[in-house]
């Protein structure tokens, strides 16, 4: 396999990752002198921020994710091509994937970052992390495959097990998950099984840390944390969740807690790209950048978003931006204005993050915001909320059929996209993957299986 791509005298931008921030990156390079290359392995741009919705059945996937194909309609020198990243060759200026090799003049790492286990391999198995649009959908499965089965199965043990739901990780999306499963349990499962006890389904939030939502203030933690206890979610605190067996989520203290659905949302770790290592890796595996978001050690690296860290440049943030969407997002636009400004030889600009605030939500009528100094919570904080990820959507398609299924739910009471379903991979694409898989396209260059790119 190879890339493909026309010769040009244009120099090549080669961009890994089309999410927040390799997208905003793209879309500025538009109308550049840059041939511009992303790489993703999926073929879609994602909006992680509503991906808890797919899991309780709120909306579709699709409605959260968006071809790149057609975003870059109609526009010269952009290239797309699907491929798994992996390795870089800073002295060649190449790019190891797994469709083969390309070379570039400038590259950005934007692959943003994966679900960090803590190096628990047994957790890692059997825990559902949910941090893209599949991961959603495998949780959707399991919770309703689980209420499927609890109405057959053979023991109340089972039965219990199969009903109780433990997330782990009271951060944003612990917190939006357990209040969209606590809605699910109130609303949907009477009606759907009116021959199981939905009192029968328990759901516990487990947070390590002393409080929820440890990203904002102690006061909007506090309203959090009111509203899921009063939707009857069992919210634990300074609880340590440290292994998983037969069904039982095991605590640090010796508690066990039984349940089939173990959701862990506890943390992440950046994309590992296999030979940045060591001197170049800052907290949470993040390489590190400096003001102008480029790579320690080389001049035409680039890394933006949660891939990245900027440990030292921006005065207000000293050991780091937080890893959200308007940061991945101002860095993608300052560094199409830094890559132009570097080809014409003018100075940089250092990166800056203006803070526009931060959100989640619990469920209907019921949110918390901050923005700066003011902070707001409930009913309005909720209308905020809406309107906020309403817009960040894209697609005025995908945007009226959310607010569609916003306003059904709303009224209806209930999440009316209880589907299990499997996708089945055709043969073709299945020997595909396999032959790739095994390929050898690790550490090094020369390394056969993956042609290079000419
Ligand atoms: C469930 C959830 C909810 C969130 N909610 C919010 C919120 O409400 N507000 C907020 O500000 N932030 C939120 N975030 C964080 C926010 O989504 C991230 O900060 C943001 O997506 C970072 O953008 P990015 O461009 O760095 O990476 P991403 O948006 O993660 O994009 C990375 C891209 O790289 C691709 N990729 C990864 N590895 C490879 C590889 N090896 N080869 C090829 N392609 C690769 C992926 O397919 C993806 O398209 C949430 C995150 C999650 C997971």
């Amino acid at each position: 396999m190879a890339f493909n791509l026309p010769k040009t005298d244009k120099k090549r931008v080669v961009i890994v990752g089309g999410g927040f921030g390799g997208l905003k990156l793209a879309n500025k390079l538009r109308n550049s002198d840059f041939q511009v290359v992303l790489v993703d392995r999926n073929n879609y741009h994602q909006f992680p921020p509503l991906i808890y919705q797919i899991a309780s059945a709120g909306i579709e996937p699709s409605s959260i994710s968006f071809p790149f194909r057609k975003i870059f309609q109609k526009r010269d020198n952009f290239f797309f091509r699907m491929a798994e990243v992996r390795s870089v060759f800073p002295e060649q200026n190449i790019l190891q994937t797994s469709i083969g090799k390309v070379r570039y003049d400038y590259l950005v790492l934007a692959a943003g970052t994966t679900t960090n286990f803590f190096g628990n391999k047994n957790v890692e198995e059997h825990a559902i992390p949910m941090k893209n649009v599949s991961e959603a959908m495998g949780l959707r499965n399991a919770l309703l495959e689980n209420f499927e089965r609890a109405l057959t199965c053979a023991s109340e043990t089972e039965r219990q097990e199969l009903l109780n739901v433990v997330i782990v990780g009271g951060g944003a999306t612990g917190v939006e998950v357990a209040g969209a499963l606590s809605e699910m349990k109130n609303h949907v499962l009477p009606k759907d099984y009116p021959d199981m006890p939905s009192s029968l389904m328990n759901i516990y939030l487990i947070e390590a840390g002393t409080r929820l939502l440890p990203a904002m203030s102690e006061q909007t933690s506090q309203h959090v944390l009111n509203y899921l206890r009063k939707m009857g979610v069992n919210v634990l605190l300074n609880k340590m969740v440290t292994d998983y067996d037969h069904h039982r989520v095991i605590l640090k203290d010796g508690s066990q807690i039984a349940t089939r659905t173990f959701i862990w949302v506890s943390g992440v770790a950046a994309e590992k790209i296999t030979n940045l290592d060591g001197e170049h890796l800052g907290r949470g595996a993040r390489i590190i950048v400096d003001e102008h978001n480029r790579v320690k050690g080389f001049d035409n690296i680039f890394s933006i978003g949660d891939q990245c860290i900027m440990p030292e440049g921006d005065p207000n943030y000293p050991g780091g931006h937080p890893q959200l969407a308007q940061v991945a997002i101002q860095q993608g636009k300052l560094l199409a204005r830094n890559l132009k400004a570097l080809e014409k030889g003018k100075s940089l600009k250092s990166f800056r993050y203006r803070n526009l605030g931060a959100m989640a939500t619990v469920g209907r009528n019921r949110a918390v915001a901050e923005f700066s100094t003011m902070k707001m919570a409930g009913f309005w904080a909720w209308i905020m909320w809406l309107v906020v990820h309403l817009r960040s959507i894209l697609g005025i398609r995908n945007k009226s059929i959310v607010l569609f299924n916003w306003v059904w739910n709303y009224f209806s009471y209930a999440q009316s996209l209880r589907f299990i379903v499997y996708a089945r991979k055709a043969k073709e694409v299945v020997d595909r993957q396999a032959r790739l898989a095994s390929q050898h396209w690790g550490n090094d260059l020369n390394s056969k299986g993956v042609d290079a790119e000419e």
